[in-house]
């Protein structure tokens, strides 16, 4: 099918920002940015990327395999496990091209953003051995295990166990909300090692489970929207080896909180919409309506400052300081300003958003249906100010 200039338009380049740094020299990623732009061009004349219709979460094994094959996974983990040592930044350049272009990140976006550098941190070397050069190579899925029927917010009240059996932990428990289980290899899961005693936080463990185990269920959750992208994974039984274990049995809150930080701070919390942005600016930018430019451009205005907030906590974590509040302050306005693109889209745009359509429309009516979740997802907005709150000691 042809595209319209609109369309052709959305698919060129589109950063708008210089890469401030404040203070700190950077490396000139020009050719970074263009080769990664060559493959993505590539990707979409192929038929992978179809914005409108796919979000960062799709799961495309292929695409990842191929995104690894050129060198944009893995990039700032050590050479020895498959990485290419380079920075920071770098990285964080290679995601938002991926996120601008709506490629479809959902094979190894998991693996590659918290579960492998959480196994390269704290797992034991035979799992290190086995699974992180997988993930570098785009071959892993991950799913992240923590919330049940009961726990969402309340984290620590999990009540999925691992009980001590000879070489393993044998678990019992239930997982709900479990993004792209039903394509994942492992899954790692938070639970309760020990009985829960009066510190709520303590007894709880992380371990990496296989879910090819016949003991180990994942059941579709079918969202309102019609996708099945989430679902609910039992546990009956199944052992896990005790190599699978990460960093110490009763480790597992202080594990669970870094992990948080890597997921909640990454430009996938802010650039859900981004495509939509796009032809919201474009759309706008022809249209000489004073109010429209405004309001565009307040969007532009916070996008711009969240991403310098995002790039800062990014190096943070690299540099392994603590970065918990400060994400959790990312996550909160990263999302919501994800969520407002779409309602600033329905007011500017005169165009009837139409479900499944490879378009502009397209993408209004994916952006419209899907916007409810960002804000849930990663943990709900009345959570994260609770914490911000605490963090500054106000409760
Ligand atoms: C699209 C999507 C993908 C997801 N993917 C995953 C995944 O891959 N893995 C995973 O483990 N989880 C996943 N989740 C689950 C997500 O992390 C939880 O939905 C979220 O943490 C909220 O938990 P809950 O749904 O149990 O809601 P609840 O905790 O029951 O909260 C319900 C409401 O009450 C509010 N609330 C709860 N406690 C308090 C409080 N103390 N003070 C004030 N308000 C409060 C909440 O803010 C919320 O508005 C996903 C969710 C979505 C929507």
């Amino acid at each position: 099918m042809a595209l319209t200039p609109l369309e052709k338009n959305r698919m060129q380049p589109f950063i708008p920002f210089p890469d401030y740094s404040g203070g700190t020299p950077r490396p000139d990623v020009s050719a970074l940015r263009a080769a990664v732009r060559a493959f993505l061009e590539d990707e979409r004349r192929a038929g992978t990327i179809v914005p409108g219709l796919q979000s960062w979460t799709t799961f495309d094994r292929g695409f990842s395999e191929r995104a690894a094959r050129r060198g944009f996974l893995a990039l700032t983990w050590p050479r020895r496990f498959g990485g290419q040592e380079r920075t920071a930044f770098e990285r964080y350049v290679v995601c938002e091209e991926m996120l601008a272009a709506g490629a479809p990140l959902g094979s190894h976006w998991i693996a590659e953003r918290q579960s492998g550098p959480q196994i390269m941190r704290h797992g034991t070397e035979e799992l290190k051995a086995a699974l992180v050069h997988r993930i570098a190579a785009g071959q892993l899925t991950f799913g992240i295990g923590m919330s049940e029927p009961d726990s969402g917010s309340d984290l620590s009240s999990v009540r999925t166990k691992a009980e001590k059996v000879d070489g393993g932990w044998r678990m019992e428990g239930r997982k709900v909300w479990t993004t792209n289980a039903h394509h994942a290899d492992y899954l790692i899961v938070l639970c309760r090692t020990e009985a829960r005693s009066e510190d709520r936080y303590a007894g709880l463990s992380q371990l990496v489970v296989p879910l090819d185990d016949p003991k180990v269920t994942v059941r579709p959750l079918v969202s309102l929207n019609g996708e099945h992208e989430l679902n609910e994974v039992i546990f009956d039984g199944n052992v896990v080896p005790d190599t699978h274990l990460l960093g110490q049995g009763g480790d597992g809150w202080k594990l669970v909180i870094e992990e948080l930080a890597f997921e909640r701070s990454a430009p996938d919390r802010f650039m859900s919409t981004f495509g939509l942005l796009r032809i919201l600016t474009e759309a706008v930018g022809a249209s000489g309506d004073d109010r429209a430019h405004a309001e565009v451009g307040r969007l532009v205005a916070r996008l711009s400052a969240i991403r310098d907030l995002s790039l800062l906590i990014g190096e943070r974590l690299e540099a392994g300081q603590p970065a918990t509040g400060i994400a959790t302050i990312a996550k909160d306005l990263g999302t919501g300003l994800e969520q407002e693109i779409p309602e600033v889209a329905r007011r500017v745009l005169s165009m009837v958003p139409v479900r499944g359509r490879a378009d502009a429309a397209g993408a209004l009516s994916f952006a419209i249906l899907n916007a409810p979740c960002f804000s849930l997802r990663g943990g709900t907005r009345e959570i994260l100010k609770g914490i911000v709150a605490r963090e500054l000691g106000l409760r």
